[in-house]
């Protein structure tokens, strides 16, 4: 936390003016996490705005927050605090366009399986997060002879029908983003990139990896305006992929494929049969301790289901959960942004069940890395939803006041052990 009036760490012993400038480590914790949610917010309403939508409202805050993270402009912990959770309030509005921007182009996802690994011929895949560069590769890349697969966060894209109508969207291959310079190694096609979360390119594959839209690296082409001969002429000119299939993942539980469950779900619940539900997903990265995910859905029990979302799904998607009565043991509504659908499940088992959130038999295991992670936690915040268990570690830039007040009004955690933690909420009423 660098104070660029000070020019010394703002509130720390080296921060000579203290007082003077008025910087303060806790108004500084919460411009700092105002701002991280504020570039999760931008990076959803981008994708929005690319698909003609926008909302005045959510602009006019981007205005306002990052005019309230200038020097010297509010001394008042609190108003702070109401701006960050304010920008959760922003979030799920700029999640809901998002949503509705994907939905009426690309049909509401329904529920797929998706083919890994590689099937024989040219391919190309596709990462990041901008269905409508993959729908634009696809119609370029149409009756070409070349394959195109998903990987990260675009493996959701196959829920969608406008999306899976093109043949050669043939499977995914790969897991998360963190992944990409072995997995990239091993895929002999190009390689478009088309937002974060990209890698430095390893040589091996820098002359076959393309950026476009936001996504960028120094000697990367990067493609403009959509137009993708160069990515195809490299599909064409590399060496075929081998036939290589490597099982299966599922994918595109949208809210209303689930809430066609409702009823089922419902009365599952009521029977007994289900007994609790987890949302285990959000952002993924490299850090060892995040095989704590992987692990705690592993010890999840057979009467319970998992929601998740995000390229934390990858932790948890490997193996088959099996259902309850025709209900998936393992629900994946989609990337990042699909959180949403996640919070209009739990509002609606919350209406169903004639409670709040907080009174479902429903627990939030969050991994987070990166800004949209932030803007997700901010607005499940601000929905008022208690006992999140967040990991690998809580955020460095909340400092330890903050970081109290968080705890004392959200009961938010840090996760242990996977199976202290299931034993915990398994077991005592404050889930
Ligand atoms: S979910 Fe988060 S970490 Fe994963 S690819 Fe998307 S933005 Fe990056």
């Amino acid at each position: 936390m660098f104070c660029y009036q000070c020019e010394q760490t703002a509130g720390g012993t080296g921060c000579t003016k203290r007082g003077v400038c008025g910087k303060d480590e806790d108004i500084q914790s919460l411009q700092d996490t105002l701002t991280f949610g504020l570039k999760g917010i931008a990076a959803y309403a981008y994708h929005a705005r690319e698909l003609g939508q926008r909302d005045e409202h959510v602009d006019a805050f981007m205005h306002e927050a990052l005019f309230a993270t200038l020097t010297n402009v509010d001394f008042d912990l609190n108003r702070y605090l109401e701006l960050v959770l304010k920008a959760g309030e922003m979030n799920l509005r700029v999640m809901e366009m998002l949503n509705n921007a994907h939905t009426s182009t690309f049909g509401n996802p329904t529920p797929a399986t998706v083919p890994t690994g590689t099937k024989a011929g040219p391919g190309i895949v596709v990462t990041g997060h901008d269905l409508l560069d993959l729908r634009e590769l696809l119609k370029q890349t149409e009756g070409k002879g070349i394959n195109v697969y998903t990987h990260g966060e675009m493996l959701p894209a196959h829920g969608y029908p406008e999306l899976r109508r093109f043949k050669h969207l043939v499977g995914n291959f790969g897991t998360a983003w963190q992944n990409q310079r072995k997995e990239f190694d091993e895929f002999t096609g190009p390689i478009l990139v088309t937002t974060n979360c990209i890698m430095i390119p390893k040589d091996s594959y820098k002359d076959r990896i393309f950026t476009c839209g936001i996504a960028g690296c120094a000697g990367v082409t990067h493609i403009k305006g959509k137009e993708f001969s160069a990515v195809i002429e490299k599909a064409l000119s590399s060496p075929p992929l081998p036939e290589n299939p490597q099982g299966t993942l599922s994918t595109g539980f949208h809210y209303t494929a689930v809430l066609g469950l409702a009823g089922k779900i419902i009365e599952a619940v009521k029977a007994g049969k289900i007994r609790h539900f987890f949302f285990i997903g959000g952002c993924d990265g490299a850090k060892p301790g995040r095989n704590y995910f992987t692990e705690f859905a592993e010890k999840v029990p057979d009467d319970c289901v998992i929601l998740t979302a995000a390229c934390g799904k990858y932790r948890i998607n490997a193996r088959d959960y099996g259902d309850i009565d025709g209900i998936p043991r393992l629900i994946d509504t989609g990337q990042c942004n699909d959180c949403y659908s996640a919070v209009k499940i739990a509002l609606a088992l919350a209406e169903a069940f004639g409670c709040g959130v907080n009174d479902l038999p429903l627990s939030l295991i969050v991994s987070w890395y990166e800004q949209k992670a932030v803007a997700i936690l901010l607005t499940l915040l601000h929905l008022g939803i208690r006992n999140i268990r967040l990991g690998p570690s809580l955020p460095a830039f909340l400092s330890p006041n903050v970081l109290n007040l968080l705890v004392e009004k959200f009961a938010i955690k840090p996760i242990t052990t996977a199976e202290k933690d299931l034993e915990d909420i398994l077991n005592s009423p404050a889930k």
